[in-house]
């Protein structure tokens, strides 16, 4: 058998901004079109903060557009799981990810830390998560850890054997960490976050998985910094997508 590469856990998300074109002023040049047409420019030179009514205003009242002429692009490193839901999001986004048929995946697994709530309470739509024991927690590590190992043991042995990667790679749980680009406007983003936040603000509430909750917060971070006079209106709208 050749060198296995060494297995690694990990229990964070990583979102990195390497590219964008985001702004409070494009939503209020695209805005502004529609009453001053040529002249609508100039808010590119002014200062946003004199049109955060204006922002309010589009978001208040769902005027979504003016939100979508704007690009972020982000590089994310999660779980297969993560990616499974992200991938449901069709609407204003672009994705590529890495690919198991062109490349050896590398042996990179979640494990929850001790801030993931384990245990799960209720009904369905009424799910309550809770603290699981120190006990319970050491089980899951162990046993998610002595699974990974096994299955990429598996991985490897087939294609040590001459197996094709795309075959091979069936192998493989969905904890496993794999990498993509995702690009989005700040219309999209919103919708994401308000589907992948659990937030006091929410005026309509959600439930999301704790692992995609920390890409989206990564996220949002980054989007604020870019347009805080938008996402300031967002979070004073209930966070629901103009
Ligand atoms: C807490 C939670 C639990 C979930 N559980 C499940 C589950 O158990 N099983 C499951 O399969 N999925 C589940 N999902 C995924 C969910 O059903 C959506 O697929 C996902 O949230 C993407 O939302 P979206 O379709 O609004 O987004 P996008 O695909 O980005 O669409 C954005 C908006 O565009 C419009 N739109 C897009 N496509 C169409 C279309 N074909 N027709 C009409 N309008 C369209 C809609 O207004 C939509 O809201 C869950 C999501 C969440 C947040």
């Amino acid at each position: 058998m050749s060198d296995a590469p060494d297995i690694r856990f990990r229990s964070d998300m990583t979102v990195e901004l390497v590219k964008h074109s985001a702004a409070d002023t494009d939503v209020l040049w695209a805005a502004r079109v529609s009453t001053a047409g040529e002249q609508s420019l100039d808010e590119l030179e002014k200062d946003p903060q004199r049109s955060r009514g204006l922002i309010n205003f589009l978001m208040r009242d769902r005027h979504g557009s003016p939100f979508e002429h704007n690009s972020m692009t982000f590089f994310i490193s999660a779980p297969l799981f993560v990616f499974r839901e992200f991938h449901r999001h069709r609407v204003g986004w672009s994705y590529n990810e890495e690919s198991g048929r062109y490349r050896e995946l590398e042996p990179v697994f979640y494990v929850p830390d001790t801030s993931r709530r384990l245990v799960q309470e209720g009904r369905p739509g009424k799910y309550r998560f809770v603290e699981g024991s120190e006990e319970q927690h050491r089980l899951a590590v162990e046993t998610m850890e002595f699974s990974y190992r096994r299955s990429y043991e598996a991985y490897q042995e087939m294609l040590d054997a001459g197996i094709a990667r795309e075959v091979a790679r069936a192998t493989l749980p969905v904890g496993l960490y794999s990498s993509m680009y995702a690009t989005c406007n700040a219309r999209s983003l919103m919708h994401f976050l308000g589907l992948r936040t659990q937030h006091e603000l929410a005026r309509v509430p959600s439930f999301p998985q704790r692992e995609i909750e920390m890409v989206a917060e990564r996220m949002e971070a980054h989007w604020a910094g870019l347009m805080p006079l938008t996402h300031e209106a967002f979070n004073a709208n209930g966070r629901v997508a103009p």
